[in-house]
């Protein structure tokens, strides 16, 4: 039996998560479990998969959660705000654990998994992003088990095999081909991106996901996350990471050896796939999965990423390209323009305006330490926030 936490237990990847494990019930047991602040969902998971401990980054949603535990005397111990999370990402009875909060709030509690050498499932993209030569080196200090959910960083390591872990050289690797939908947007060319509401911006083709991370793939900033997740996993240069826009989102992502071989991983999207795929590897398990009927897909389409309508992605790439503390930068301007955007203080197009703004006003420091990089990342969101303001 293995015991499992889940940060961000209570959003879409912890909702498919725990429905992988109620299907494995003889392999898997929670062990813990942490939120932000919706306690009544919270409580439901506690009787049905009683853990040990959770966690409520929200302290009055703890408070408020320990008397309903109490009251209904649960055996569950209730921990409150950002310290009770990285608790339960520390739990010694969790040997492995989902890292799926959204945003950079997932970066301390990941980075404690990490440390404490657990195999880790990393489903934040953000705190990769933010810290990526750090991590790595936490990653290969601790000999933890970095295993990517990102549906198309799972499909890459899965069309890398054995191979996950050597460098691109050493495997034969010359390009890594990232797949994306292209979002709700992206066939219709004369729309005009300034009046596109919210509604509109998370309603996703193919994908059902979490507000975030919606807004991400409508803006293509998503991808240009994911390039970087991509370059920091894989070590790769950004240059070695290609982006492919397929709009049926069959083919999650694709690995170029040098013998001219294209490896690609297919599937229905469902992020059930990714998750139980990397908590049983290296054997496989049953994910609920419905299976991929070829003849209902019938044709898979390839385009060029347009950089000019989806500018997001071209900054994700100088991001990168700068290095230092610029993908920190970019991460936490992004995440102030998509709450500013949600709220309706913005426009769409006022995304990208936000984050290179703030990108410009920063400039690059030399990523040398975790305080450094949250210094940066908190005086971005500062900075992002003043021009929202002057914007709305
Ligand atoms: P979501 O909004 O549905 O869920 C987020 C979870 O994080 C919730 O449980 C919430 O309570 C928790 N949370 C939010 N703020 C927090 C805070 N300050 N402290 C502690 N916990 C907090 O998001 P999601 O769609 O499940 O995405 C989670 C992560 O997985 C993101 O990094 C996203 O980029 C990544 N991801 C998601 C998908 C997907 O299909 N949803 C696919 C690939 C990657
Ligand atoms: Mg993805």
């Amino acid at each position: 039996m293995i015991g499992i936490s889940i940060l961000g237990a209570t959003g879409s990847i912890g909702t498919s998560t725990l429905d992988v494990i109620s299907q494995h019930p003889d392999k898997f047991k929670v062990v813990g479990l942490s939120a932000n602040s919706n306690n009544y969902k919270m409580l439901t998971l506690i009787e049905r998969f009683q853990p040990q401990c959770v966690a409520m980054a929200d302290e009055s949603a703890a408070k408020d959660l320990n008397k309903m535990v109490q009251d209904k005397k649960l055996n569950c111990e209730v921990l409150s705000g950002v310290n009770g999370v990285r608790e339960v990402a520390r739990l010694d009875a969790a040997a492995y654990v989902m890292a799926s909060i959204v945003g950079a709030a997932g970066l301390e509690p990941t980075l404690d998994a990490v440390r404490l050498g657990k195999r880790v499932l990393l489903a934040n993209k953000e705190s990769l992003v933010m810290s990526g030569e750090l991590f790595m080196q936490e990653v290969a200090n601790s000999g933890a088990e970095l295993l990517p959910i990102d549906s198309e960083h799972n499909a890459i390591f899965q069309a890398l095999g054995e191979n996950y872990g050597k460098s691109l050289d050493e495997s034969g690797v010359e390009k890594i081909i990232l797949t994306a939908s292209g979002g709700p947007f992206f066939k219709d060319k004369d729309r005009d991106f300034s009046v596109i509401t919210p509604e509109q911006a998370v309603a996703h083709p193919n994908w059902s996901m979490g507000k975030k991370i919606s807004v991400d793939s409508a803006s293509m900033m998503n991808k240009g996350l994911e390039v970087i997740e991509a370059c920091w996993l894989f070590d790769a240069t950004p240059d070695q990471v290609d982006v492919v826009v397929h709009p049926q989102s069959v083919i999650h992502s694709m690995v170029e050896y040098v013998d001219g071989s294209v490896l690609a991983q297919l599937g229905n999207p469902d992020m059930r796939t990714p998750i139980a795929n990397a908590m049983a590897w290296p054997e496989r398990i049953g994910a609920g999965v419905k299976r991929l009927n070829m003849f209902e897909v019938g044709r898979l389409d390839f385009f060029q990423p347009d950089m000019e309508r989806f500018p997001c992605l071209r900054l994700a790439y100088d991001a990168v390209s700068e290095g230092g503390t610029m993908p920190a930068v970019l991460n936490a301007a992004n995440e102030i323009a998509v709450a500013s955007f949600l709220d309706g203080k913005i426009r769409f197009t006022q995304i990208q305006k936000v984050i290179s703004e703030t990108m410009e006003k920063l400039g690059k420091l030399n990523a040398e330490n975790l305080q450094v990089i949250q210094q940066q990342s908190q005086k971005a969101e500062a900075t992002a926030a003043q021009i929202v303001s002057a914007l709305s």
